[in-house]
């Protein structure tokens, strides 16, 4: 399914906008009253004394498909862009949703939720359960669905369901490797893929990655914010009484964060993954930007193999399979600069 798409717009990823309440007042990301896709930023001007004062000059404006405003509920990002993703993985699509952004804008809150309250369920609990209430609904067919939790660091990949994560440091870990089939293929070495049979099996993977996703921050130096993590979803469907078996893929992504290099540290390690993330990232803007120009303009190349991440998604990106991009920002005018950034991120891949 993934691969020879009808070209035009299914090469397009559709964007949307989430932004982080924030305690300070800021109101300096306004949205357009009419077109609610669109907005602008009135970027604050900043004070001698390190205050920001609200400037009424509408600069850097934006269009997205969708702008999930402060007051946005996981409920309302899930009705917008999760539901959407689930039916086109039980439809036999593959599919990938992204969260970019800078560290402390939402990602992880958008994609995997807050643990404290259940309402705070992200994209990713949601979306099994709402599979495993579809394998319910569609009777007519037999489903499984098989998870995988993978982590990329430093073009490194790590299993988060390797039950011995936790014993380890990073250097023991068992390293996840690509490999290419004759067929051009791609298959990830020291990957788990578990079958889960229920949603409360499938739960318990993504807490269990989770989990082991916190102890290697530790490993890392608190810098899970370096490192992508990508959640997957199998999917196999097969009618009563057919051999024909449907097979598709989710990837629910949760990106590192996008803050470039002169706000982190310089030097040393720090600088190392700081090179690492924002290759990586632009190396999967490279790969949308060439996708989109395959369907404008026939052009084939696509560079999947540039980095972990684009080889991990190769099937799963472009053609007819269906691209969403969470870009996140943090409403605080303090932040103006690397929210400007994000927004231009997503509208260079849209
Ligand atoms: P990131 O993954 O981009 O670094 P997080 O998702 O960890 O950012 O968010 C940073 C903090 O803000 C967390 O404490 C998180 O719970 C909180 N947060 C993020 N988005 C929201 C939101 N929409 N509503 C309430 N709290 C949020
Ligand atoms: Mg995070």
């Amino acid at each position: 399914t993934a691969e020879g798409g009808d070209g035009g717009n299914s090469s397009h990823i559709r964007t949307f906008l989430r932004i982080r309440p924030s305690k300070r007042p800021s109101g300096y990301i306004k949205v357009d009253e009419f077109d609610k896709t669109r907005l602008g930023f009135h970027v604050p001007v900043e004070t001698k004394d390190g205050e920001y004062v609200n400037n009424t000059r509408t600069s850097h404006k934006f269009k997205f498909d969708g702008v999930l405003g402060e007051k946005a509920t996981q409920e309302d990002v899930f009705a917008k862009i999760g539901k959407g993703a689930v039916s086109n993985v039980l439809n036999g699509y593959n599919s990938t949703v992204f969260a970019y952004g800078q560290t402390g804008s939402g990602k992880t809150f958008t994609v995997t939720g807050g643990a404290e309250r259940y309402v705070d369920r992200g994209i990713i609990p949601r979306a099994l359960s709402l599979i495993f209430a579809e394998f319910k609904e569609r009777s007519d067919q037999q489903f499984t669905c098989h998870i995988s939790y993978l982590e990329i660091y430093n073009e490194q990949g790590f299993d988060l369901l390797d039950p011995s994560h936790d014993s380890k440091k990073l250097e023991d870990l068992a390293k996840v490797a690509l490999m290419e089939d004759e067929d051009g293929n791609i298959h990830l070495r020291n990957l788990s893929v578990y079958l889960a049979a229920n949603e409360e099996e499938a739960l318990n993977y993504l807490f269990l990655g989770d989990t082991n996703r916190a102890i290697s921050e530790t490993a890392m130096n608190k810098a899970s914010s370096r490192s992508h993590c990508i959640f997957t979803i199998s999917v196999e469907g097969r009618k009563h009484g057919s051999d024909k078996v449907m097979r598709s893929k989710l990837h629910l992504v949760d990106l590192a964060g996008s803050e470039r290099v002169h706000k982190t540290q310089t030097g040393g390690q720090t600088l190392v993954e700081a090179k690492h993330i924002n290759v990586s990232l632009f190396f999967l803007e490279m790969v949308i930007v060439a996708l989109r120009e395959r369907g404008a303009k026939g052009r084939q190349h696509i560079p999947y193999r540039n980095s972990m991440m684009t080889s991990v998604l190769r099937d799963s990106l472009g053609g007819n399979c269906k691209t969403v991009m969470i870009a996140t920002v943090n409403a605080e005018a303090a932040q103006t600069e690397e929210s400007i950034s994000t927004c231009r991120f997503a509208q260079r891949v849209s």
